[in-house]
């Protein structure tokens, strides 16, 4: 019998390239059919055969009180219902620029966007217009949005420029992006070295989420803060993702480490389209109309999105919030790999506050290339399998996964049982 899945797949890619809006929503990493889903609640989700799953993917990331919170759940019917958009100032983006400001002691002032690739794009013409520069450094495995210059893979040599990793992109554009390894401090010195009055900006995920999760040594993040003050490049922290997902103060406050632009998205829109860029009030104050870089957008600071935003970021808030989502995720992590030992498996899993990673491999990886030496066709077996028990991981060995507020002790002692009994099946 084919699956309501199935049918909405086929029917899908009529008219939608791939079947899908955003690729890896496609399963094609993992194979198979892809969830389509129809309702969430707290920790779970329905496919459109009414299957529950336990959601560990929580929307990317966002959904950081589980689904449809009521108080985020009311503030957007409240605000929906005073009108959906304006495209003109309203009271709350007053509120959510000061609460990011006051939550982000490196954050003067902040401009919302409506997606973290519009941050990301944003705050690279920023930091050139800022300093005058062109050239971009990023990290091979940091995913930033889709805009152009961050759709580039390492050149050919160490240190020589790089070339597109998407067709559509212009080599000529890509030739001002240097693409080096994460972790590595010594490499990024000699990139600053060789080029010391070209690089206009370094953007980091300060956590990895995109290549699986890939946590950062302290010395890297700590040598990329004192080449940039020492260069006069901008430092930018991509927190789309870590932002209020690994603690109260983001990764910035989590490592201690102060960045000149601050990207976000994802838990700051609870669900909704919202992104946010910020940083130093001298480079914030050259964005249109105040200075010459142009940036703008007809749904900007959108009433309903930063509604569903301010909701979420009242919640989290609340004492011990982020002690409670770290003990959970723990809970997970330290439980999986326990399951994995047991059984002997080539199984490890690590995380920072609210997101994990889970590695078919015997130690945790610290860089790219070895998160590319883990064990891709384990994870898409223990993928298909978790499905199967109820159990949705991000479908694919090279994403982070979410744990929310509303997931349970029991909630997760079933995902570890379920993993056990597949690990003891290896
Ligand atoms: N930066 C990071 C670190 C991300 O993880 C993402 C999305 N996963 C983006 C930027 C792009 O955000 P969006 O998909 O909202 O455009």
């Amino acid at each position: 019998m084919t699956s309501r899945n199935q049918q909405l797949f086929e029917a899908a890619q009529r008219h939608i390239p791939g079947g899908v809006n955003s690729p890896v929503r496609a399963f094609r990493s993992v194979g198979g059919v892809p969830c389509f889903f129809k309702e969430g609640k707290g920790p779970h989700v329905w496919d459109a055969d009414g299957k529950r799953y336990t959601d560990y993917v929580g929307s990317w990331g966002p959904l950081i009180l589980g689904h449809a919170h009521p108080d985020v759940v009311r503030a957007v019917q409240e605000a929906a219902a005073r009108g959906l958009s304006f495209g003109a100032p309203t009271e709350a983006e007053i509120e959510m620029a000061d609460l990011l400001c006051e939550l982000l002691p490196n954050v003067d002032m902040v401009r919302l966007v409506s997606s973290g690739t519009e941050a990301t794009m944003s705050a690279i013409r920023l930091a050139r217009g800022h300093t005058g520069r062109d050239v971009l450094i990023k990290f091979e495995g940091c995913y930033h949005g889709h805009s152009d210059s961050l759709l580039v893979k390492a050149g050919s040599g160490l240190l020589t420029f790089g070339n597109p990793s998407s067709g559509g992109v212009p080599a000529d554009l890509a030739q001002h992006t240097l693409v080096l390894d994460y972790n590595d401090p010594q490499q990024l010195a000699e990139a600053f070295a060789k080029h010391p009055d070209r690089i206009a900006a370094v953007i980091v995920e300060p956590v990895v989420g995109n290549m699986n999760l890939i946590a950062p040594k302290p010395e890297f993040l700590q040598a990329m803060r004192e080449l940039c003050t020492q260069y006069g490049a901008v430092l930018i922290f991509d927190e789309v993702m870590t932002g209020f997902r690994v603690g109260p103060q983001c990764a910035q406050g989590y490592y201690g480490i102060t960045p000149d632009l601050t990207t976000l998205g994802k838990v700051i829109g609870g669900g909704m389209p919202v992104g946010a860029f910020g940083g130093k009030r001298e480079i914030m104050e050259k964005i249109a109309p105040l200075g010459p870089v142009y940036q703008a957008g007809t749904l900007s600071g959108n009433p309903v999105a930063v509604a569903a935003g301010l909701a979420t970021l009242k919640l989290v808030q609340q004492p011990g919030f982020y002690e409670a989502l770290t003990q959970k995720t723990l809970r997970l992590t330290d439980g999986l790999t326990a399951a994995a030992k047991k059984h002997g498996v080539d199984f490890v899993a690590q995380s920072v506050g609210g997101m994990f990673g889970l590695y078919f491999a015997r130690e945790c990886p610290a860089t790219y290339a070895a998160v590319l030496e883990c064990d891709k066709e384990a994870f898409n077996r223990f993928f298909h399998a978790m499905l199967e028990a109820g159990h949705y991981f991000a479908p694919s060995a090279f994403e982070a996964g979410f744990v929310s507020a509303a997931h349970s002790d029991a909630d997760i002692d079933a995902t570890i049982a379920a993993a056990d009994a597949w690990f003891a099946r290896q």
